[in-house]
């Protein structure tokens, strides 16, 4: 028994290293992911399951790396966020998407708006008017058609500060959004000094959408959305059951996998078709 206790001990610190060298590995090749052009966009879709038409898109971040492939936002956000990487990140990020809904707009696309997630570290240091208003400016896109997509954790710190800088993007025609509603720090209480204009119930309520406690939570935060006169969008939809239910409940604008994974833009293009016929 002793033996295999030490031996486990081996494999332990053997999967630590292995991890301790691909964080670090991640994070040197980070740094120069932007400048080689290895980062790109995939769109999901957001579909208003009441009128029948794509009502918005979220833009996703992915990272072909050169050697180790695709590697999942799950793994390197929170590398971005912690060296610091995100802020120049999402600044090419907004660009990037502003171009592309450019484009479309210019194609005579439907009028949806693309929403882009802002990390807390991009508000440091009064970066967010700036980058946003280069990628508007850039681009010429239409601040009407462009959301950005918050979390809760911007009301841990100098919520006064955030707030205000979120209000001259929304002055601006900027939509807002709260993502993942419901899981982070402080849901309730700072909403209605939080300038924001949707609701997203998070995934982790719509995937258990048959449980009674959960059906509770997303009709109380489809109320709440109403009361404040927020939209409301449900993420991670997937089965029927749970479209049947939102609706039932007044949620009308769905993303997720049963309409559509995150797809590159050309994919999406095809898929807006699709969905027209
Ligand atoms: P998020 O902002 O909550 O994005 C939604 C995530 O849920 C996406 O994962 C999406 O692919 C996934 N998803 C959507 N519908 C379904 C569904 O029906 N079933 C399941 N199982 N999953 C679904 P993704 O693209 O892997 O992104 C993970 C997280 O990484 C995002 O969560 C966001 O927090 C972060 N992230 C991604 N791109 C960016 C970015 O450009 N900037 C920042 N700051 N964070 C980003
Ligand atoms: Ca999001
Ligand atoms: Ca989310
Ligand atoms: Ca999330």
């Amino acid at each position: 028994a002793k033996q295999l206790g030490r031996n486990q001990y081996r494999l332990f610190d053997e999967e630590l290293d292995r991890k301790f060298i691909r964080r670090m590995e991640l994070e040197r090749d980070l740094s120069r992911a932007v400048a080689e052009g290895e980062l790109f966009v995939m769109y999901q879709p957001k579909w208003d399951a009441q009128t029948d038409r794509i009502s918005g898109a979220e833009a996703l971040m992915r990272w072909q790396h050169p050697v180790l492939g695709l590697i999942s936002p799950g793994e390197f956000i929170p590398i971005a966020e912690e060296t610091g990487l995100i802020v120049p990140m999402t600044r090419w990020m907004l660009k990037d998407v502003c171009l592309k809904r450019q484009a479309w707009q210019e194609q005579g696309i439907a009028p949806f708006r693309v929403s882009v997630n802002m990390s807390i570290r991009v508000f440091e240091r009064g970066m967010l008017q700036e980058m946003v208003n280069e990628a508007l400016s850039v681009s010429g896109l239409s601040p009407e058609l462009l959301e950005l997509e918050i979390t809760e954790t911007i009301a841990m710190h100098d919520l006064p500060d955030k707030a205000k800088q979120l209000q001259s993007l929304r002055k601006l025609g900027v939509t807002v959004s709260m993502d993942d509603f419901g899981t982070g720090y402080s849901s309730l209480g700072n909403l209605d000094e939080l300038p924001i204009d949707v609701l997203k119930i998070d995934q982790s309520f719509v995937r258990q959408s048959a449980v009674h406690s959960k059906q509770a939570i997303i009709s109380t935060i489809i109320a709440i959305a109403g009361h404040l006169n927020l939209e409301v969008v449900a993420e991670g939809v997937e089965t029927s059951e749970q479209i049947e239910f939102l609706l039932s409940r007044g949620c009308a604008i769905m993303q997720g996998y049963y309409y559509g994974k995150p797809m590159e833009a050309a994919a999406m293009e095809k898929w807006i078709d699709d969905m027209a016929h």
